[in-house]
């Protein structure tokens, strides 16, 4: 058995390079630093180098992207790297420029997925040879499968072949306890697959994981989930970044990572685990939310506790719990959780509070 054929019978999509490109310089040093690791594993995986340009940012004194200068940069340095060049467009013009530059990959941010008029005017853009490329659908920021799929219809009814999806997580503010930047949801690039089986479904472990240190272990999560792809970033320098510093790679970091990944036989383990898997992630991530909402509710108890202090009202009232207990019971019976059950688990909460 050649090493090659050892992770994937199909060859996986890997796309990764800077959050942005910020100088000649910098996308010269980047393709030479990746060089030998992108080659080093592409049997397993069928690279192409990202750079955003033009970068939607929240904040409007944070970094904007060099825009259309930067394209050569980019793709010398996908010429460099003898790889195709991505590049994320949200507006018409972003699309031309680096259409007529010679770029053929494109990413739709989250920002710009959750906005239909904006879709509509990339998909309606007059793109002469629409087969020759390859659009990269991100999910929108919020979970809204249908905005997401919307995305990919409005490209297909303007007579795109080559689409893929992009699963980068989700903001959901303080309702998630999640460690990482974004909320995985592995749900939702679960219930994708299911609508679009056909699609390539790649994870962005970058702007999930929101930290260097945290990407590893959700690329990894990813390739055991059966996902066709990975988005990494990966800067020379990343402390120096002008975007995403944080969750950047260095190129070394990089290079194990793929060799981790590549010697892990995930042909085998995806066709035996990736129901168990995914199941598994729900129960984590419900077990995140279950506790965000108990640390909410500690809170909320404690500051009546002091209100009650502050009143001269006495802190542990009888009537008030037994009412709650009792209607928490009767709740569990209905959705067929044993009511002596629920009542332990409300006396432990009760007394975790006092
Ligand atoms: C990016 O890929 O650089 C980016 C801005 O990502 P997202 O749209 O997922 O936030
Ligand atoms: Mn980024």
């Amino acid at each position: 058995m050649f090493n090659g054929e050892r992770l994937m019978v199909t060859k996986k999509i890997l796309i990764c390079g800077p959050c942005a490109a910020e100088s000649a310089a910098q996308m010269d040093a980047i393709a030479r630093l990746m060089k030998d690791v992108l080659q080093g594993v592409s049997a397993q995986f069928d690279s192409i180098l990202r750079a955003g340009l033009w970068k939607p940012r929240s904040q409007p004194s944070s970094f904007q992207g060099v825009g259309a200068e930067g394209l050569p940069w980019l793709i010398n340095a996908a010429d460099y790297l003898g790889i195709p060049a991505a590049t994320e467009v949200a507006q018409v013009e972003h699309l031309l420029a680096a259409y007529q530059a010679g770029i053929r990959h494109f990413w739709i941010g989250a920002r710009t997925t959750s906005n239909p008029f904006m879709v509509e005017a990339l998909a309606g853009t007059p793109i002469a040879d629409k087969q020759s490329v390859t659009w990269y659908v991100k999910n929108p920021t919020s979970p809204d499968m249908n905005l997401w799929s919307g995305a990919v219809e409005r490209l297909k009814g303007a007579g795109y072949e080559h689409i893929c999806a992009i699963h980068r997580g989700f903001a959901l503010g303080e309702h998630t306890a999640s460690v990482y930047r974004n909320a995985p949801m592995w749900s939702q690039a679960i219930e994708f697959k299911r609508r679009y089986p056909a699609i390539p479904l790649l994870t962005d472990a970058s702007h999930i994981a929101g930290k260097a240190d945290h990407v590893p272990e959700v690329a990894e999560q990813a390739m055991r989930m059966g996902m066709n792809g990975l988005m990494i970033e990966v800067h020379p320098d990343p402390q120096t970044a002008l975007s995403d510093a944080e969750q950047q790679l260095t190129p070394a970091q990089l290079s194990d990572l793929l060799q981790h990944l590549a010697a892990m036989d995930t042909a085998a383990q995806t066709a035996q685990s990736a129901e168990l898997t995914a199941l598994r992630q729900q129960i984590d991530e419900t077990d995140d939310e279950l506790w965000a909402l108990l640390s909410r509710r500690l809170d909320i108890a404690r500051q009546i506790g002091d209100y009650k202090r502050r009143h001269g009202l006495s802190v542990l009232q009888q009537a008030r719990y037994e009412e709650i207990l009792q209607r928490r019971m009767a709740w569990a019976k209905e959705h067929g959780i044993d009511p002596e059950s629920a009542k332990q688990i409300m006396d432990i909460i009760h007394t975790t509070v006092d």
